[in-house]
């Protein structure tokens, strides 16, 4: 298949060609026809798969096909650590080349009031790391009324830092109609649990 076939935008395929991708990877393949159709996604991939281009484009499409309500973000990725939201900003800030989406890094040990200046300016997407989201939360700096579209990565590694229980108050303050993707390496009966809990009727894609 190519990426033409799985149904991206124009704008969209010119950035993913640009950066010199080919042919989509399975779970790219597998995955982003069913995220732009709007369905709730369990994916079980291990880093190296491609797997970050496999949420974040589809994401881009949703996000530039839909307006912004009052500048809110209208979606958020929570990854367990500072590296991991800081490559996936990078793969959406390369793919998005030609879209006018913008993100915030919202993660620990950097500026509060940067993140909150950024937050500010109005932003599409929170790529984020729990504790900081919910600092911010807290401190009322960072909407997520809006956040109709929910990416919760590497939930093994989430379980295993001991992030659940954050998760979990995150997404009790998302909206409860929203599209949901969840990634693992592993299906746990722990993981498994939780992604019931989160998902609605996800297409369950295992590479
Ligand atoms: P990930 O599994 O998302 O961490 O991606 C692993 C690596 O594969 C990253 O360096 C991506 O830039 C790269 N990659 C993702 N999708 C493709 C693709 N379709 N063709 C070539 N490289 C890709």
């Amino acid at each position: 298949a190519t990426f033409e076939d799985l149904g991206l935008s124009e704008p969209l395929l010119r950035g993913v060609v640009e950066v010199g991708y080919i042919h989509p990877t399975p779970i790219q393949e597998q995955a982003i026809p069913v995220v732009l159709m709007g369905r709730d996604v369990l994916g079980c991939a291990q880093t190296g798969t491609g797997k970050t281009a496999s949420f974040v484009l589809p994401m881009m499409d949703i996000l530039a096909g839909s307006r912004a309500k009052a500048r809110m973000p209208r979606s958020l990725i929570l990854e367990p650590t500072r590296e991991l939201a800081l490559q996936v900003a990078e793969n959406f800030a390369k793919y998005g080349q030609h879209m006018k989406l913008n993100y915030a890094l919202l993660i620990g040990g950097e500026s509060m009031s940067d993140q909150t200046d950024a937050l500010n300016q109005g932003v599409d997407v929170l790529i984020a790391t729990p504790g900081r989201l919910l600092d911010l939360f807290e401190r009322g700096r960072v909407m997520l009324a809006d956040c109709k579209v929910l990416v919760i990565d590497e939930a093994d590694r989430m379980l295993d830092m001991g992030f659940i229980p954050d998760v979990e108050r995150i997404v009790s303050l998302l909206p409860p109609l929203r599209q949901t993707l969840f990634f693992s390496a592993t299906m746990a009966a722990e993981i498994r649990k939780l992604a019931d809990a989160f998902l609605q009727n996800p297409k369950e894609i295992t590479v």
